[in-house]
């Protein structure tokens, strides 16, 4: 049923508003009862949270923990870039909290990454350098970050959105008994230092804003180019601190026999590129596109599309932009046939310059556009190629 608050045996403790998990609750109180309550709390010589030895032992477990971390995921030794935008996101947090921000770097014969996290902003860096984790392998990194954070406890960890991370950060926050929000598109720290992890929510409708603020540490994973990737400055060091995992090969249950790459897969990197030319439902049909890669190649870029091509069968879904596929920021974006729903904006607003064609003047798409067409787009995207031809001749 609703909840209510009994008003004869309310004692104005307002822990039933705390508590309450649809937050329903509100306790108003009059002027004279707010005296009342301000009397008493002097007379305790505390206010009510500090009184609360509840609110004292979860301060003392919580500020236990220290420090920002980001895993630096690499495969066979090649770092993903993703890392690296985590470590400027990470500096930041680190700079407002006033704590050490620490690489992780876990695989065989990788130390040279810390030395290219130290490149990126990282104060000090963990490495556990060990065959064991030549491959990624759930149970075994799952180990050795369980045992990272149980022996140095951080206050917050940072993951990419990768395939890798996705599984690895999952899998902590479980082991560890803590929260994870995954595809953050915003981190930020609050006034009482908890990580303020924003997200879209109810399919791209609501940026949702949450907090892990009764368990530590605080995770996240943001999608690779969501953050920017922060300028590097050579020449850095910090010292690097060496752990041992304790994972026994023989021990592993999954063992990796060999790695074959999937050579059917599209090879486009669309979440990559610095100019991309994007299709949706207004090119009518899969042939249509030819018009959309003339216009890329002579841009030097590749052609993206939105989910409803997609669906269409018009394009691979690795070419998708938008809340179910890539998060682009290319330098120049431009939308042909796109109307610019909420999912696709969250994919590709944060681009440099946004250009979209579009025979609807009252098109959404208009709205994050910096430049916008209103035309048919089987006229302006065969002009445009043409121009960009003739001008380089
Ligand atoms: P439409 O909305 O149909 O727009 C077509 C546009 O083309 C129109 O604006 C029209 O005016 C224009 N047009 C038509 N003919 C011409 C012409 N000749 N010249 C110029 N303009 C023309 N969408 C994504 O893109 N990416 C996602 O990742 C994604 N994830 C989603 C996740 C969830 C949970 C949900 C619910 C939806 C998601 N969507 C996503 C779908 C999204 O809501 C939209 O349905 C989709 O983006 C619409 O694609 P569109 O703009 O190509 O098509």
């Amino acid at each position: 049923g609703e909840p209510e608050i009994v008003v004869a045996q309310c004692i104005g403790c307002v822990k039933c508003v705390k508590v309450c998990p649809a937050q329903a609750l509100e306790v108003v109180f009059t002027e004279e009862e707010k005296r009342i309550l301000e009397q008493l709390a002097r007379e305790s010589g505390a206010d009510a949270e500090d009184g609360d030895p509840e609110a004292r032992a979860l301060a003392a477990k919580l500020a236990a923990y220290r420090g920002v971390w980001v895993f630096v995921e690499q495969t066979e030794g090649e770092p993903a870039r993703v890392s690296w935008e985590l470590m400027g996101k990470g500096r930041e947090l680190a700079d407002t909290l006033g704590v050490p921000l620490s690489a992780v770097v876990i695989g065989s014969h990788v130390e040279e990454l810390c030395y290219h996290s130290f490149c990126y902003g990282a104060d000090q860096a963990y490495l556990v350098d060990e065959p064991v984790f030549r491959h990624y392998r759930t149970e075994a990194y799952l180990k050795a970050v369980c045992r990272l954070i149980e022996n140095y406890q951080p206050e917050i960890v940072l993951m990419g959105a990768t395939g890798l991370g996705r599984d690895l950060a999952g899998a902590v926050a479980t082991v560890v008994g803590t929260g994870l929000t995954a595809d953050c598109t915003g981190l930020g720290i609050d006034d009482r230092r908890n990580l303020m992890q924003t997200r879209p929510a109810f399919g791209g409708n609501i940026m949702a804003t949450i907090m892990c603020d009764k368990f530590r540490p605080q995770m996240a994973t943001v999608r690779p180019h969501v953050m920017p990737l922060p300028e590097r400055v050579e020449g850095k060091s910090g010292p690097v601190i060496r752990v041992a995992s304790g994972v026994k090969e023989e021990e592993m249950l999954t063992k990796v026999l060999a790695v074959v790459s999937d050579r059917n897969r599209d090879h486009v990197d669309v979440a990559g590129a610095e100019f991309i030319v994007s299709g949706g439902r207004g090119m009518m049909g899969k042939e249509n596109f030819v018009l959309l890669q003339e216009l890329a190649d002579e841009l030097g870029g590749v052609v993206g599309a939105s989910r409803s091509a997609v669906d269409a069968g018009w394009m691979p879904h690795e070419r998708q932009v938008g809340q179910t596929g890539k998060t682009v920021r290319p330098k120049i974006y431009i939308a042909c046939g796109i109307s610019g729903a909420i999912q696709h904006l969250v994919g590709m607003q944060d681009s440099d310059l946004i250009i979209a064609i579009n025979r609807d003047p009252d098109a959404p798409i208009f709205e994050v556009a910096h430049l916008g067409i209103v035309g048919d787009l089987f006229q302006v995207v065969p002009a445009l190629t043409e121009r960009l031809r003739s001008l380089k001749q």
